[in-house]
């Protein structure tokens, strides 16, 4: 059977859980082999016993890891044609006036240093073989003020900047990089509310939130961009929000 996948190699990372697992799961049932990574090895275990019959490479990895980042890229082999950027954390909505050094740290940590690690560590080989396409997770808090503290927010603008500079530089070379910018999901992401004001200025703006999306919709709109259906298009940041951009 040809799935959108088949005879492709594809990273994704937060395999686990939430949007990373629907992703991972999608690619492996249209065909593709995937190298799927997380920091957490049960989560992965329960993911490779779903998708029994699918070619999936598991791999424990902190994606902020230099050394397990070789890792993966040796894993995935001479050639890489995706990588689903997903792995990521949220902050505890603290405004600046209030942030701790700690969370700016882990959440830059993660969110910024991951995926441009994982990127460049792609992007030799994607170069080689003249084509490859990327997908980074942004979220609305990349288009917004309002979803998230300040340590989030910075970092998927920051995410944004990673994906228009690199499909840029490199779109004449044959390869696409996007971002997706999930609204709200049903996943197991944790939030927590350290500041009274940042909880009140994110709830008030969450009072126009759209319902919750299943991650099996941010998996469609990241395949789509992923495979060969996203082929004219590079450097977008795709909203997949249910409208909650357009208000
Ligand atoms: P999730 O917590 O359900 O899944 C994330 C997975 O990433 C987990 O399994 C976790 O173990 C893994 N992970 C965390 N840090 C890691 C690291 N350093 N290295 C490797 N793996 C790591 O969360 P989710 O909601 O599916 O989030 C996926 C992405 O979507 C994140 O980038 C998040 O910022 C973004 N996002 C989510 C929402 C939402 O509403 N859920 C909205 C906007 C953006």
């Amino acid at each position: 059977d040809q799935g959108r996948f088949t005879g492709k190699t594809v990273i994704v990372t937060g395999a686990g859980s939430g949007i990373g697992r629907a992703t991972a799961s999608r690619i492996a049932r249209e065909g593709g082999r995937v190298i799927a990574v997380d920091v957490s090895q049960e989560r992965l275990d329960d993911f490779t016993a779903e998708h029994p019959d699918a070619e999936v490479v598991a791999l424990v990895a902190d994606i902020s890891d230099d050394a397990k980042v070789a890792e993966i890229v040796a894993a995935a082999g001479d050639r890489v044609d995706g990588l689903a950027n997903i792995a990521g954390i949220m902050d505890d909505m603290t405004p600046i006036g209030e942030l701790d050094d700690a969370v700016w740290e882990r959440v830059m940590r993660v969110n910024v240093d991951g995926t441009m690690k994982l990127m460049r560590a792609v992007v030799p080989a994607m170069l080689a073989q003249g084509h490859g396409s990327i997908v980074n997770t942004a979220s609305e808090a990349a288009l917004r003020g309002s979803a998230a503290g300040v340590a989030y927010t910075a970092s998927k603008h920051a995410v944004v900047g990673l994906t228009k500079s690199t499909a840029f530089m490199y779109g004449p070379s044959g390869l696409r990089v996007n971002a997706v910018a999930p609204g709200p999901t049903i996943t197991n992401i944790e939030a927590t509310f350290a500041s009274p004001l940042g909880a009140q200025r994110v709830r008030q703006a969450m009072a126009v939130l759209p319902d919750a999306a299943e991650a099996e919709a941010l998996a469609a709109s990241i395949t789509f961009l992923l495979s060969d259906d996203g082929v004219n298009i590079n450097g977008v940041v795709l909203a997949s929000d249910g409208g909650w951009s357009a208000a």
